[in-house]
C-alpha cells in the first residue's frame, strides 16, 4: 500500500531532478568565439608615446567639485594637450566644443546612411582626499612604477579617453576610411552629474534626430577574480545602471523636559523607523541585466552553481542567500538603502520635538521615488514618521536595460571574446552613475565597458588612494578599441 502511494511521488521527484539536470546540461554559453579578420599588426601603436600621453594627461588637475570651483586653466590646457597629441584624429574630425570644455569630435564616415557610433568618456576626476603620503606616487604625477601608471584618473576615466584616442590616431595615421561616423564625446563634469557634458551632448544629438547605433562608455571592466565561482576573468558589460535617490524621514512630536521624559521621543521613533528600514531592506529581485549576467556566466560555473543559475526560479532562495552575504553582490539584487545624515536636538537638557534622517537609495530598474516612498511607509508602519523626497538632491531612476540581442551588443561581445581570448563577456548592472544614462532617450543600445583588467584590490583605488592602471592592460585596451572600431565601423584601409 505504502509502496503504491510512494511510487508516483518518487516518479515525480525523478522527473523533476531530470528536468533540473537537463536544464543544467543544455545551458550553453550564448555566444560563439569566432575570428573577426582583425590583425593586431594592422595598425601600429607606439607604446612609449601612448604611455607618455597618458602620463602627461594625468598631470592636468581637472578636478570636479562644483562648476563654480572649476580650475578652468587646467581644463583648457588638458583639452589643448589632446588636440596636439592626436593630430591625425583631430584633423580628420570636426570639433565642436560644448559648454566650453566638453569635447565633441565628429568624424564623418563614408556612408551617411549608417547611424553613428558614440565613444563616450570624461576628462574630469574626483578630488584627492586625505593624506597624500599614502600614495606610492603623487596623484597628479602620472609616474610609472612597477609596470603601472599612477594617478587620479588612470582608471576613471582618463585611461579610457587616452586609449580611445590612441586607437583612433593609429588608425587614421594608417589612412583608414570609416564607413560609419564616429562621434567622440568627452565630458568635463561627469563626476558632478554631467549636465554640461554628457547631458548636453545627448541634447545636441537629439536636436538633430540622431539615434546612435551604439553609445559605448565606461562602467564595466574586465574583472579578475571578482565573480565568485568563475575562474576566468569576466568582461562586465553594463547594460543598465542603478538609479539614485535621497529620501528624508522626519518625526515631529511634543517635546518636554528631560527631567521627566516620556517613554518615547522623536529620536526613539526615528531610530525605530531606521531600524525597520535597514533590517528589512528592499526585496531580492533578479533584474534583466542580472538575468543576462547569469545566462552568460552560468555555463562557466562549477556544476552546482551552474545548476542553480540554469534553474534560477527553483533555486532562487539559494541564490538570494549567496548574493545577500556581501555588500557588493547584495547591491546587484536589490534596491539598497542606507542612512547617511541624522539631525535632532538643540540642547543637552531639552527633549527634541523633531528628528530627521537622510536615506540614500540606489534603485534597481523598476523602482522610482513614489514606489520607494510607498514601500518604506508600509515597512515603517508608523504614521508619526513622514517619508519625503529630500529637497534639491539629485534623483535619477535606473536606466532602461539595454538589449542583449541587438546587433550592436553582438559585435561588442564578439570583439571582446576575439580580443581577450581568456575572458568571458557578460551583461551587468553598473552600481554607480555614468554619463551614459543621459543617452538612453536616443538609443536603446547604450553599453558601459572599459577594456581594462582590474583585480579585487583595484576597486577601492577608483576614487580612492593609489589609483593606477597597468601598462600591459592599457596597451591591450588600445588594441581593443582599434578592433572594436574596425568591426563596428566597416573600416577600409588604403
Ligand atoms: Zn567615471
Amino acid at each position: 500500500m505504502l509502496k503504491k502511494f510512494l511510487l508516483p511521488f518518487f516518479l515525480l521527484i525523478f522527473i523533476f531532478v531530470g528536468y533540473l539536470f537537463f536544464n543544467t546540461i543544455s545551458d550553453k554559453i550564448p555566444f560563439a568565439r569566432q575570428p573577426d579578420g582583425f590583425e593586431s599588426s594592422m595598425f601600429g601603436v607606439d607604446s612609449v608615446s601612448a604611455i607618455s600621453h597618458l602620463s602627461k594627461f594625468i598631470q592636468f588637475p581637472t578636478i570636479s567639485h562644483k562648476p563654480a570651483m572649476r580650475d578652468t586653466a587646467a581644463f583648457g590646457a588638458a583639452i589643448r594637450y589632446i588636440q596636439g597629441a592626436y593630430p591625425a584624429t583631430f584633423s580628420r574630425g570636426t570639433l565642436q566644443m560644448v559648454n566650453s570644455y566638453g569635447t565633441m569630435l565628429w568624424i564623418f564616415g563614408e556612408n551617411p546612411g549608417l547611424p553613428p557610433l558614440v565613444l563616450l568618456g570624461h576628462i574630469d576626476v574626483v578630488p584627492v582626499d586625505g593624506n597624500l603620503e599614502v600614495w606610492d606616487e603623487p596623484p597628479f604625477s602620472g609616474n610609472v612604477r612597477d609596470g603601472f601608471i599612477y594617478g587620479r584618473g588612470t582608471l576613471d576615466d582618463k585611461g579610457q579617453v587616452i586609449a580611445m584616442l590612441e586607437a583612433l590616431e593609429s588608425m587614421f595615421a594608417s589612412n583608414v576610411q570609416l564607413d560609419r561616423t564616429v562621434i567622440v564625446c568627452f565630458g568635463h563634469d561627469e563626476e558632478i552629474g554631467g549636465d554640461e557634458g554628457g547631458m548636453a551632448f545627448s541634447e545636441i544629438l537629439g536636436e538633430q534626430n540622431i539615434s546612435p547605433a551604439m553609445v559605448l562608455d565606461e562602467g564595466g571592466v574586465i574583472a579578475n577574480q571578482l565573480v565568485p565561482g568563475v575562474d576566468k576573468a569576466v568582461a562586465l558589460i553594463g547594460t543598465s545602471e542603478k538609479g539614485y535617490l535621497n529620501l528624508e524621514l522626519s518625526v515631529s512630536i511634543e517635546g518636554g523636559h528631560s527631567s521627566m521624559p516620556e517613554r518615547e521621543t522623536a529620536i526613539d521613533i526615528l531610530g525605530n523607523a531606521i531600524r525597520q528600514v535597514t533590517q528589512k531592506g528592499f526585496p531580492f529581485e533578479i533584474s534583466d541585466p542580472i538575468h543576462g549576467f547569469m545566462d552568460y556566466l552560468g555555463p562557466e560555473m562549477p556544476f552546482l552553481q551552474k545548476m542553480a543559475f540554469a534553474n534560477r526560479r527553483v533555486f532562487s532562495p539559494l541564490i538570494r542567500n549567496t548574493y545577500e552575504k556581501k555588500a557588493a553582490s547584495r547591491a546587484l539584487v536589490s534596491t539598497t538603502v542606507v542612512p547617511t545624515i541624522i539631525k535632532s536636538g538643540v540642547k543637552d537638557n531639552v527633549v527634541p520635538t523633531f528628528a530627521k534622517a537622510n536615506l540614500n537609495l540606489r534603485l534597481l530598474p523598476g523602482w522610482d521615488a513614489e514606489r520607494c516612498i510607498e514601500y518604506l511607509n508600509d515597512l515603517i508602519g508608523d504614521e508619526r514618521v513622514a517619508v519625503h523626497q529630500s529637497e534639491g538632491s539629485m534623483y535619477s531612476k535606473a536606466s532602461n536595460p539595454s538589449p542583449i540581442d541587438s546587433e550592436a551588443f553582438k559585435i561588442l561581445v564578439q570583439t571582446i571574446s576575439a580580443h581577450f581570448n581568456d575572458v568571458v563577456p557578460a551583461p551587468y548592472l553598473v552600481l554607480a552613475a555614468t554619463d551614459a544614462r543621459h543617452f538612453e532617450s536616443l538609443t536603446p543600445n547604450v553599453y558601459r565597458f572599459m577594456p581594462f583588467r582590474l583585480a579585487p584590490d583595484d576597486l577601492p583605488r577608483i576614487h580612492g588612494n593609489n589609483e593606477r592602471l597597468s601598462i600591459e592592460s592599457f596597451l591591450e585596451g588600445i588594441g581593443f578599441y582599434q578592433r572594436f572600431i574596425f568591426n563596428f565601423c566597416n573600416v577600409e584601409k588604403d
